[in-house]
C-alpha cells in the first residue's frame, strides 16, 4: 500500500486519472491512496491568496510560501512513516524508471504541483526532499507530471498490474528495451506474427525475445547499453546484430 498526497491549486485536474484504468482499479482494492488538496483551502486571508507578484518584478505570479507550508502541516503524518515529498519542476532530477523503483518503497510521497511562474523558492529549500522533472519542456502547471508519477510509482506496487512478472520486463526495467508484441489475428492484410511466437517452444520464445529486446535497444537506445552488465551471450547476440545492420552503433 503507498500513499500519495498530492497539492495543488487545480485538484480536479486528477479526477479523470484517477477515476480510469489500472489507477482506479488499485484504489479500489485498497493497493494505492491518492489523496488531493487543494492548497487554497489552507490560505488564512479573505480572499485565499496561493499566489502573489514576484519581488523584484517581472512577468507572471509566483505561488506563495505560506499555503504550501500550511497544507505540509496539516497533512503530517502522526507516526513515522517513509515519507518523500517532492517538488514538481522542470529543474528537478530526469524522473527515470529507477526513481520511480525508488520512490515505490516509500509508504507516503507528497506532490507539490507548481503553477503560473513557479513556486516561492523557500518551498525548494526548506520543505521538498527532492525536486522532480518529467522532461525537458515547461508546462504549465505540475499536475500532469504529479499524474506520470501517481503512474508509473503505482505500477510497481504488488497487484497494481494483474501480472506482476510483466512489469519486470518492462522497458528501463531490465535496463533494455521491451521487445515487440502481437496478439490475434495471427495474419492481418498479410502481415504475419512471427513464426517463433507460435511455435509453442518456451525456450525459442524467450531467447527470441531478449535478442530483440537488444535490437531494439541497439537501434534505438544504445546509451542504454553502455549502462548495463552485459553477459558474454549478449555481446555475441550484439555483434551479430551489428553486423545484420551496420548502421548501428
Ligand atoms: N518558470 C519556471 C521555470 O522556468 O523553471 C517554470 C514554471 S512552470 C510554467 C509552472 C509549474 O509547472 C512548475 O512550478 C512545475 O511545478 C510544473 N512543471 C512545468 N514543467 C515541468 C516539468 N517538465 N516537469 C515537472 N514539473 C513541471
Amino acid at each position: 500500500m503507498i500513499v500519495f498526497d498530492i497539492l495543488s491549486v487545480f485538484p480536479e485536474m486528477f479526477q479523470s486519472t484517477l477515476g480510469s484504468s489500472l489507477i482506479k482499479k488499485s484504489i479500489d482494492k485498497g493497493l494505492v491512496e491518492v489523496n488531493l488538496h487543494n492548497i487554497r483551502d489552507y490560505t488564512r486571508d479573505k480572499h485565499r491568496t496561493t499566489d502573489d507578484t514576484p519581488y523584484g518584478g517581472g512577468g507572471g505570479m509566483v505561488m506563495k510560501v505560506e499555503p504550501v507550508a500550511h497544507t505540509l502541516k496539516a497533512i503530517a503524518p502522526a507516526g513515522d512513516e517513509k515519507k518523500c515529498v517532492i517538488l514538481l519542476s522542470p529543474q528537478g532530477e530526469p524522473f527515470e524508471q529507477k526513481i520511480a523503483e525508488e520512490l515505490s518503497h516509500y509508504s507516503r510521497i507528497v506532490l507539490i504541483c507548481g503553477h503560473y511562474e513557479g513556486i516561492d523558492e523557500r518551498v525548494r529549500e526548506h520543505l521538498v526532499d527532492r525536486e522532480i522533472s518529467i522532461g525537458d519542456y515547461v508546462l504549465s502547471g505540475g499536475e500532469l507530471p504529479a499524474m506520470i508519477v501517481v503512474d508509473a510509482v503505482s505500477r510497481l506496487v504488488p497487484g497494481f498490474v494483474g501480472n506482476s512478472d510483466s512489469v519486470l520486463y518492462d522497458s528501463f526495467s531490465t535496463g533494455f528495451l521491451e521487445g515487440p508484441h502481437y496478439t490475434k489475428p495471427r495474419e492481418y492484410e498479410g502481415w504475419k506474427v512471427p513464426d517463433v511466437l507460435l511455435s509453442g517452444h518456451q525456450k525459442k520464445i524467450d531467447e527470441w525475445r531478449h535478442r530483440e529486446s537488444l535490437r531494439r535497444t541497439l537501434k534505438r537506445r544504445p546509451d542504454m547499453l553502455r549502462q548495463v552488465d552485459l553477459t558474454e551471450e549478449d555481446k555475441r547476440v550484439l555483434e551479430e546484430l551489428r553486423a545484420e545492420d551496420p548502421g548501428c552503433v
